[in-house]
């Protein structure tokens, strides 16, 4: 878990989620540990992804990793056994933090900043929550643990 700190950051992230917890039952928001990712599979269908956000915020971020929910997303388990995360994550409230998941590394994507950015990576453009028509009511009913945040799919 503990990893030598680095004064100046390298290019590449260190690892905030060294493993990818797999589960078949919804944790409550208390059980989700600091660093932990956790995916709920139930009868073999991925459901939702569970973290805490890295920015330190502390809040249980969740994600739908349900094709019928809007927005949804993916998880790929790497060599390593860590989680990659697609698409971005945006937060419209709390801390606005503004990242992706590779190999369990958390990139940044300008922090705090939300609008009429380009995701070169995944060769997409941002747009403002404001223009955001996507609604989060799907995933808080859904979740009855969810946290009160609302995400919007980063394109
Ligand atoms: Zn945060």
């Amino acid at each position: 878990m503990l990893k030598k700190m680095h004064r100046n950051p390298p290019v590449t992230p260190g690892v905030w989620f060294n493993s990818l917890s797999v589960v078949d039952k919804t944790p409550k928001n208390e059980c989700v540990g600091d660093r932990e990712f956790i995916m709920v599979v139930y009868m073999g269908k991925p459901m939702w992804a569970l973290f805490r956000c890295p920015c330190g915020c502390g809040q249980v971020i969740s994600l739908s990793l349900q094709s019928i929910h809007h927005p949804n997303w993916k998880i790929n388990k790497s060599s390593t056994g860590r989680p990659t995360l697609y698409p971005s994550v945006s937060q419209n409230k709390g801390c606005r933090s503004h990242f992706w998941v590779e190999d369990g590394r958390v990139h940044w994507c300008g922090k705090k900043y939300h609008g009429h950015q380009n995701d070169l990576r995944m060769g997409i453009s941002m747009k403002s929550a404001a223009h955001s028509h996507l609604s989060p009511v799907d995933l808080e009913h859904h979740l009855e643990n969810s946290s009160k945040i609302v995400y919007k799919l980063g394109y």
